[in-house]
């Protein structure tokens, strides 16, 4: 570690601590970012960078609700104003007890790169709670959301700050979130992005995510002459991201062959069909049930529990071409990346925040796979987003296939974006320097232009 990156990270520790994923992410962009101070000090002498690391604003709140049995239960809110230097703040609300401020923080300031990289006007943030959604009666969690909504209205709105979904929080969850923020402002905006179709949302955004992160595979495979017809691939979670990045590799002739949950995964060697990716979206999306099912219903297929004494993810641990993680952060250690490159695996797209720990992504980038970081191949979900707040502005819905293709322009803007200035700052095909430093820039220059504030 540099003697630059070294000290930076000592005082963000001391000013943050107990925070290791904010830390993480911290140090990941502040390696690719070194180059851009040496070549242009006037960032370092504004103090862009410790800037951008300090959020604009952190909102920390009491969320009590009362469930069906009467029962009182408190939860803690937050939500993260990173930055707005582009854009009003903008970036998922995350329901899951590991729900924490080091968490969110982590994911708001990564959110700030990729939505810098989207083209679109979009500053970032991040919240969330530790409330678990999971196996809780549709009552639970309208009582918890309009709780939630009763403190975060007064601080979010269509020019200020627009949260969507994140993990736990799905469709179901923005319709209760939404309604509540409508009743207690007594108007009908943008507020929300990840809306249903018949009240403010746009097409393709459940699908936008896991889209996305297919189309940036696909442009770094077009680098080396590739497709992805044929490739066998190793998917992780079985959410929103993971349902769509099977769908998308489906579409292109790519063979899936894992998903997974926080139980376990299943591995079906025949591959995940148009018919097996459907019975997965009723067990995940109406039946609430666990990945584990699958294998009563497609006998052939083998389910794998979750083995906490293992150091490393036999998920990982499949001769395959390409890897798309769309759990959570973490879930590729040093370990499973040296599994992957061992087992032929030449591509990597995160659909997931930060999925690969440091040593992992050091093992890709020295390996010199295609490594697509999570700020910029699964930016399609925010992307989208942006486009749901643009169509909602202009009271006008795009069409599917308008939609669709303004999400695939963004990809390869984002890819080509990432890809030449990872050339223009030496470090070729380094698609993690890419994304840090064009995300950067724009960011940067806003804050250069607009003052000390
Ligand atoms: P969902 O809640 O829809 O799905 C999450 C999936 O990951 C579930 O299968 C879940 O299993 C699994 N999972 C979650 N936490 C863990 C864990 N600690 N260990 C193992 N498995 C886990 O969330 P999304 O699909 O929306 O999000 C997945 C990832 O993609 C996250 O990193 C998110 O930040 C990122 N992302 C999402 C975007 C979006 O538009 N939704 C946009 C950009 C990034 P279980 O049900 O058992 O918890």
């Amino acid at each position: 570690m540099s003697e630059f990156v070294n000290s930076l990270l000592t005082e963000v520790k001391a000013k943050n601590p107990a925070e290791p994923e904010f830390h993480q992410a911290v140090q990941e962009v502040a390696e690719s970012l070194e180059i851009v101070l040496e070549r242009y000090p006037e960032y370092r002498k504004s103090k862009i960078l410790e800037r951008i690391i300090e959020p604009e604003r952190v909102i920390t709140f009491r969320v009590p609700w009362v469930d069906e049995q009467g029962e009182i239960h408190i939860n803690k809110g937050f939500r993260i104003e990173m930055n707005s230097a582009i854009g009003p703040y903008k970036g998922g609300l995350r329901f899951h007890p590991s729900v924490n401020l080091g968490i969110l923080k982590f994911l708001a300031f990564e959110q700030v790169f990729k939505n810098s990289l989207t083209t679109l006007p979009m500053g970032g943030g991040k919240g969330g709670s530790d409330f678990d959604p999971k196996g809780k009666s549709d009552l639970k969690i309208m009582r918890f959301c309009q709780a939630f909504m009763t403190e975060l209205f007064r601080h979010i709105g269509p020019n200020t700050d627009v949260p969507a979904g994140d993990i736990g929080v799905g469709g179901r969850e923005i319709g209760y979130l939404f309604g509540m923020y409508k009743k207690l402002r007594n108007e009908f905006t943008g507020v929300l992005t990840g809306k249903g179709l018949n009240w403010g949302g746009s097409l393709i955004r459940p699908e936008a995510t896991g889209y996305g992160c297919v189309y940036f595979a696909a442009e770094m495979l077009k680098t080396k002459g590739e497709t992805l017809e044929g490739k066998k691939c190793l998917v992780s979670g079985s959410g929103n991201v993971a349902q769509y990045t099977v769908e998308k590799l489906l579409q292109m002739g790519a063979k899936p062959v894992t998903l997974s949950d926080s139980n376990g995964y299943i591995y079906d060697e025949e591959g995940i069909d148009r018919k097996k990716l459907d019975f997965i979206l009723e067990l995940k999306n109406v039946r609430r049930g666990r990945i584990s099912e699958y294998v009563e219903k497609y006998p052939n297929a083998v389910y794998t529990e979750v083995n906490p004494s293992l150091n490393y993810n036999p998920l990982w641990n499949h001769k395959a071409d390409c890897a798309f993680p769309s759990a959570t952060q973490n879930e590729i250690n040093g370990n499973d990346a040296q599994n992957l490159v061992k087992n032929g695996v030449f591509l990597v797209s995160e659909g997931a925040n930060m999925p690969t720990n440091i040593d992992g992504v050091n093992i890709f980038l020295d390996n010199k796979i295609l490594y697509g970081p999570g700020k910029a191949a699964n930016a399609g979900g925010v992307a989208v987003s942006g486009l749901e707040m643009a169509q909602n502005s202009m009271r006008f819905n795009w069409s599917r296939e308008e939609v669709d293709s303004r999400l695939q322009m963004i990809m390869k803007d984002i890819h080509r974006n990432c890809f030449e200035t990872a050339q223009s700052f030496g470090t070729p095909g380094n698609y993690v320097n890419g994304a840090n430093i064009a995300g950067f820039l724009k960011v940067a220059n806003a804050m250069m232009d607009q003052g000390v504030i």
